[in-house]
């Protein structure tokens, strides 16, 4: 049986104090959550510490927007796993669109980074999905299940079950554009097949697909009733306690 989970991304917005307010806010709207849903939220590093010590006494749990596939050393500018999880996390996100547009991310780093992550018993938030070029081109279906067939590879069903997908189609985010539940809807049992396929049904049931693009209040109910849409990634609405809330609330 799938809980949903509902995960905020809050990109590069958020330094330690606006955090705390930002924390405090959700805290006391929704410092209980609902025993079927999971609430994580993603804030940049330097935040990371203090939204694990505000929300301590709480449900909501922390993760990072990113980790290194190597264990510590030379590499100025990233943050491991054990860092991570030193810093109170238990989910990461990997494989951003924006990570693969600008920072160079590719397949196989992802998959490196998937492995590592696990390797640190934090749960990989693993981010697929096509461009409009690509859905254009009606290139979409297959170049997500490329996706997710690099990020899980060598991965066991043991391994796979840790592992959250999220299908964000890049010209949904940060648009105001929201693929419609249909939409949605499709690209995640698609998913789920392809997970079928590489594993079994039953490692597919228990997996969680979330739905990432422009999620608001407004359009959260349509898109969490879809059969196999479990859950949302959120950026720009996560930044806002009240929509966040609201959407955890909906779920
Ligand atoms: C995201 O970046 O993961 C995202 C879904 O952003 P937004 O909700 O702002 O579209």
């Amino acid at each position: 049986m799938r809980r949903f989970l509902i995960a905020g991304n809050w990109k590069m917005n958020g330094g330690p104090y606006d955090a705390a307010e930002l924390l405090q806010g959700l805290k006391e709207q929704k410092a209980e959550v609902d025993e079927n849903v999971d609430v994580l939220v993603c804030p940049p590093f330097v935040s990371i510490g203090m939204a694990s010590e505000i929300l301590h006494d709480t449900d909501i749990q922390v993760g990072g927007q990113n980790l290194h596939f190597e264990e510590n050393g030379a590499f100025t500018g990233e943050i491991s796993g054990s860092m991570l999880v030193e810093s109170g996390c238990n989910y990461v996100i990997i494989g951003h669109s924006e990570r693969r547009q600008y920072f160079g991310e590719t397949d196989e780093t992802v998959n490196k980074r998937v492995k590592k992550a696990i390797e640190h018993k934090l749960a990989p938030v693993v981010c697929v999905g096509e461009s409009l070029a690509q859905r254009k081109k009606d290139e979409h279906f297959d170049l997500v299940k490329n996706q997710v067939k690099a990020a899980l590879f060598g991965l066991s069903e043991d391994d796979a079950m840790d592992v959250v997908i999220a299908y964000e189609p890049i010209w949904a985010i940060g648009t105001g554009e929201t693929a419609s539940p249909e939409q949605a809807q499709e690209m995640h049992k698609h998913i789920r097949d392809v997970l079928a396929e590489l594993y079994s049904q039953d490692v597919a049931d228990g997996i969680n697909i979330l739905y990432g693009g422009s999620m608001k209040p407004a359009n959260a109910e349509e898109l969490l009733s879809q059969p196999d849409v479990d859950g949302g990634l959120i950026g720009g609405a996560s930044l806002d306690a009240g929509s966040f809330s609201e959407i955890i609330t909906i779920a």
